[in-house]
């Protein structure tokens, strides 16, 4: 198995089980990591799931203007992390909701990234292309703007990720309303 970085964005110094601070290091399954010595609970860690929409009209795609950290002002696709106990088509619909106020269709998978490392640790992004039931968006409390932008007109992206699923998205899918 070739040799994986260790992206970890936090340590474990207590058990979420037992409240030990007997946390030690461990190499399990083939990975170092951290087992309460006390309860034997280990904590194995994941890449955080999320999901953005991708609108293109016009050769023109959906974007947002950042209201929160990292980097507000800045631009990106709506979307963002996945909740427990919801689908990702449910967790696409509900942070579109959020972000431009509208409820949208979630069609197919356009591409899945994963970022390795990257401001929220690893992450995994899904890409669906969406049907918006209209143009009445308003940015919603996560925004401060959204808009169309033309492909060649794109404004500098929050996420490397986001350019790369909207390079691939401009290739594979046009969405159109009317
Ligand atoms: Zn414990």
């Amino acid at each position: 198995m070739s040799e994986l970085k260790n992206t970890d964005i936090y340590e474990i110094n207590y058990c979420a089980e037992c409240g030990s601070d007997e946390i030690e290091k461990k190499k399990i399954d083939g990975r170092e990591r951290s087992i309460c010595q006390n309860c034997g609970r280990v904590y194995y860690r994941n890449p955080i799931p999320s999901v953005v929409g991708i609108s293109i009209i016009n050769e023109e795609i959906l974007l947002v203007k950042r209201g929160v950290e990292p980097d507000i002002g800045s631009w990106c696709l709506p979307g963002g992390f996945m909740e427990l106990g919801e689908t990702t088509e449910e967790a696409v619909i509900r942070e579109l909701y959020e972000e431009i106020g509208l409820k949208v269709k979630p069609g197919g998978i356009v591409t899945i990234d994963t970022t390795i490392g990257g401001f929220y640790g690893d992450v995994v992004v899904i890409a669906y292309g969406i049907d918006l039931e209209s143009k009445d968006f308003i940015a919603g409390d996560d925004a401060l703007e959204v808009r169309y932008f033309p492909y060649a007109k794109m404004p500098e992206l929050t996420f490397y990720s986001h350019k790369l699923i909207i390079d691939r998205a401009f290739d594979k899918l046009k969405t159109k309303i009317n």
